[in-house]
């Protein structure tokens, strides 16, 4: 498959690139890794007449401890750099896991934090070549007017499939983001709108420049479990997250999230009510898998049943919220 035409444009300071994403606005689309925006142009899902490469952008990569405050991190930071990061591996365990089930090695060497977090959402009726989606019929996310997954309906239910984003959102992290007005912070868990076909809340002038990890989530027991077709390469097709602290053997505070079964990444309702004051044993356990198979809307969005999702996000997230109290 072939790239459509586009312009390339580089920039090698964030407010350079902010003044060239507000000049070709709804034009253009900011290039990290590539490792998702090179395939999904290729399948002519976004054609922009302006590809922005941001990645000279020194200032934008690298992991800082900011003593008393946490931990920050450039957009730009691959997820190989995150993977192995020796601070984050100590201090927010369930992200370095997370980062290390993304793709492949070769894909996490170019994959940045950033990307991973602004990830367009993924369908079975969406994320295929031109050919096969003219031949199948459009749908809301892209041309078309009718939803193949729920007919009738006139929402986007594309699935959310970031991994790190659900261990972010454990670990209650923020976003830095830059526009044409300055700079803005918001919580991750305010930055999806739920909807799959308009999934993020970044103005096409707005750039994601870091990632902040507050101080009173380091040191939490953290654990990732993914569902995926092939173990070496796959998006997840389900995810769970679990960040959990643990004083005098009692659960002294805890989430759980998930991801690649709703439009985006999600907080399991009920969950740090149920876990915090707690022993976890495997009856607590199983009431968390049971309160996120039911925050899981798992559709017929992937090659596996909503059925078979939503009953391994109920097995895995009994598993990994076990292995999480007992690490
Ligand atoms: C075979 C294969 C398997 C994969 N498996 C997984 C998987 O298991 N798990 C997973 O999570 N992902 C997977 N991916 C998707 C992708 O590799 C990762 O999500 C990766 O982290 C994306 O980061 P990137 O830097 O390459 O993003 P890019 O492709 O450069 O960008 C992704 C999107 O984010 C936007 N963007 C990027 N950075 C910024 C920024 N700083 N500010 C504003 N917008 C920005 C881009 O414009 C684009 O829309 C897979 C991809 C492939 C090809
Ligand atoms: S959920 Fe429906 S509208 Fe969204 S990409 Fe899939 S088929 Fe298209």
């Amino acid at each position: 498959m072939s790239l459509p035409q586009f312009k390339l444009l580089t920039a090698e300071t964030a407010k350079a690139a902010v003044e060239l994403l507000a000049m070709y606005a709804g034009r253009i689309r900011v290039l990290a890794g590539g490792t998702d925006l090179i395939p999904s142009m290729q399948q002519k899902l976004f054609e922009p007449e302006y590809v922005l490469d941001v990645r000279r952008i020194a200032e934008m990569k690298g992991i800082h401890e900011r003593p008393g405050r946490g931990v920050e991190i450039g957009a730009l930071t691959t997820l190989t750099t995150i993977q192995h990061s020796r601070l984050l591996r100590h201090r927010y365990p369930v992200l370095t896991e997370a980062a290390g089930t993304v793709a492949s090695p070769i894909l996490r060497n170019m994959s940045t934090i950033g990307g991973n977090i602004c990830l367009d959402t993924r369908c079975l009726w969406y994320n295929q070549s031109l050919t096969w989606r003219q031949a199948c019929g459009f749908c809301i996310k892209k041309d078309g007017d009718l939803c193949h997954v729920a007919p009738g309906g006139t929402k986007c239910w594309a699935a959310f499939s970031g991994d790190t984003p659900p261990a972010l959102l454990c670990l209650n992290a923020e976003l830095e983001v830059l526009g044409p007005s300055g700079v803005r912070r918001i919580p991750l868990c305010d930055f999806y709108t739920g909807l799959g076909d308009d999934y993020r809340k970044l103005q096409p002038n707005e750039l994601l420049t870091r990632v902040f990890l507050p101080e009173a989530t380091a040191d939490y027991r953290g654990v990732y479990r993914k569902l995926r077709i092939r173990g070496s390469i796959d998006y997840p097709l389900a995810g769970i997250a679990v960040a959990l602290k643990r004083s005098n053997g009692h659960c002294a505070d805890a989430r759980v999230a998930l991801t690649a079964v709703n439009p985006a990444p999600v907080l399991v309702k009920g969950a740090t009510d149920a876990l915090v004051g707690n022993v976890v044993d495997a009856t607590l356990a199983e009431r968390i898998g049971n309160l996120a198979a039911k925050t899981a809307k798992p559709l017929t969005t992937s090659a596996l049943t909503p059925e078979y999702r939503r009953e391994m996000i109920r097995v895995f997230t009994k598993r990994a919220v076990l292995a999480a109290a007992q690490s």
